[in-house]
């Protein structure tokens, strides 16, 4: 097996570059996935999304180390998406760019060519809005970008409470400026997700010169002295290797891609060689600088009985919109439940939005796993924490490529308590909304934090008791020049040839939002960076 390139993972970006270096011929192109073809009704139908987290198919499910004040003791749970378009095929679909300065701050950071001015084209490049190009959207991309019918009635409390208390209503988190309360864009098309696989790789899937295997598991990239060759991996019980003429492209995600290189040899050489792998190269950055937006909510019960609610009842009367679904692709079952959020400052000397606010029709916690409580009529708000200060890793546990590696978050770690204040400053914000007059006729109680907890210390230990994540790790090998860099500014990996990383892993800082359309944009301009390079 002999091809020019080898894109491991068929994620949020490697679906991206599927498409873009097979879309000249002279390149043949090799996509490894470790998951199956993933088109199926679960996949496709958006308000399926919480169904993921129970489904190794389709979820790689891992745990992170336990901490003993946060989730009592419980691991935080750590989906990611397997399968063809990875974690965009199990996500909420909600279309969320970040802010400009995020990209600016990476261009600060020694990132050259990455700063919004260089990464707004590829946005525009890559996406279909609905609404039309202007100045911040394109219409005619693959990922296809549209506005929802808003049908959980909660949602236009939300904005409306929001409203009431002082904050100001946005119809563009994507535009000019991200600050305000609004309702999320969705990648949905017809009533049914556009994963990157759907917008990207099935177009391809004809191409000669692509080939997509699924069901096959990375174990390592093969090296000749400092060059990346090939990679080995296993498919059907049995070991193969592919050979790359010219490049091996790293898309496992965040999770995965640090993985696969410590696995291979690049990483600290004192973890490495205390796991008995031979050090190809001593990158210390492998692994190292994980973000993620740590998120903590408050859940209500509720009067009205107009949201989502997991009761036998409640799923009965959800029948009907099987029917909708079935017959027109319409009604709740083509949409995310995710209607309404905001980004908002936790103080009004901040130059721009601190955190993110998620509304949702039902009481949800523990990524729906929690079925005891979606059995109840509620509904919660969840704030994260947009740009964390604390930093974690993933590091391997053992040299077994099929043993999970070890995720430490963590949180709350940072040496100024700074996203300890944001989260405590983020649920009283939040609690200002939901004590809005427009919530009267919804709230009857606050069952988490609950009424006692009212001082930051009160606050803060109930955020960590109920502690969640918003899906988005970054930074495990990051872009830049400094010694914890992986990669340089052309996503190639520090210290070796012909191998390059090219997924979320590579942001240097969290963007302030979801990370789907950023990690699209990225693996755009990667593809431009590459076929710029493979051509001169
Ligand atoms: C539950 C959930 C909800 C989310 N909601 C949103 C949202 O609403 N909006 C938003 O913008 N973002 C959301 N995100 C985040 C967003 O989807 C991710 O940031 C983005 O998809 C990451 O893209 P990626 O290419 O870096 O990695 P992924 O898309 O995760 O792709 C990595 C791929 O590599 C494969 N892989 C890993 N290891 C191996 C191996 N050893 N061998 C072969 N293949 C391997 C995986 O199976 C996977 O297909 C969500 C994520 C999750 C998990």
């Amino acid at each position: 097996m002999t091809t020019d390139y080898i894109i491991i993972g068929a994620g949020s970006a490697g679906c991206v570059l599927a498409n873009r270096l097979s879309e000249n011929s002279k390149h043949n192109v090799l996509m490894l996935e470790a998951g199956g073809e993933n088109d199926s009704f679960l996949v496709n139908t958006p308000a399926a999304f919480a169904a993921f987290m129970f489904l190794d198919t389709y979820n790689w499910k891992y745990n992170a180390e336990k901490v003993t004040d946060i989730r009592s003791d419980t691991p935080l749970f750590v989906p990611r998406g397997k399968g063809l378009g990875g974690s965009s095929s199990t996500n909420a679909m909600l279309y969320i760019r970040g802010q400009a300065e995020d990209y600016d701050t990476w261009a600060g950071l020694g990132c050259d060519g990455w700063s919004y001015n260089d990464i707004l084209p590829y946005f525009k490049r890559s996406e279909s809005n609905e609404r039309g190009s202007s100045e911040f959207h394109g219409d005619s991309g693959p990922l296809h970008v549209s506005d929802r019918p808003v049908l959980y009635p909660i949602s236009e409390t939300f904005i409306t409470a929001a409203k009431e208390v002082g904050y100001h209503y946005t119809d563009d988190f994507n535009g000019a400026a991200q600050e305000g309360v609004g309702y999320y864009q969705c990648t949905i098309k017809d009533g049914q997700r556009c994963s990157a696989a759907r917008a990207y790789l099935y177009p391809a899937m004809g191409r000669k010169n692509l080939q997509i295997k699924t069901k096959a598991l990375v174990k390592r990239i093969v090296f000749e002295g400092s060059k990346a060759t090939g990679v080995e991996f296993e498919q059907h019980g049995k070991l193969h290797i592919a050979k790359a003429n010219k490049e091996v492209i790293l898309s496992a995600g965040a999770i995965g891609s640090p993985q696969i290189l410590m696995l291979s040899g690049i990483g600290d050489k004192t973890h490495l060689e205390s796991l008995g792998i031979n050090c190809v190269h001593h990158l210390a950055g492998v692994g190292e600088n994980l973000q993620e937006h740590a998120d903590a909510c408050i859940l209500v019960t509720s009067k009205k009985k107009d949201g989502f609610c997991a009761s036998p009842l409640g799923l009965l009367k959800m029948a009907p919109e099987l029917f909708n679904y079935f017959s027109s692709k319409t009604g709740k079952l083509a949409n995310s439940m995710l209607e309404a959020g905001a980004f908002l400052k936790t103080s009004p000397d901040l130059d721009r939005p601190d955190i993110q606010l998620h509304m949702l029709p039902l009481l949800y916690d523990d990524s729906g796993r929690d079925l005891r409580l979606m059995g109840q009529h509620g509904y919660s708000c969840h704030v994260c924490v947009l740009r964390p200060e604390s930093k974690g890793t993933v590091k391997l546990q053992t040299s077994d490529y099929k043993t999970a590696p070890l995720i430490d978050f963590n949180f709350f770690s940072d040496e100024h308590g700074k996203d300890r204040q944001v989260i405590v400053a983020g649920l009283r914000v939040l609690r200002k909304i939901l004590a809005a007059a427009a919530f009267d006729d919804y709230r009857v109680e606050e069952m988490h934090p609950g009424i006692n907890a009212m001082s930051d210390d009160e606050l803060f230990a109930k955020a960590k008791e109920r502690l969640g994540i918003v899906y988005h790790p970054v930074g495990t090998c990051k872009m830049g020049t400094d010694d914890l860099a992986v990669v340089n500014p052309q996503l190639q990996v520090h210290g070796v040839k012909n191998l390059r990383v090219i997924d979320a892993s590579v942001m240097p800082t969290l963007i302030s939002g979801n990370t789907n359309a950023p990690t699209i944009a990225l693996a755009e301009k990667a593809a431009d960076i590459m076929l710029d390079q493979s051509s001169n």
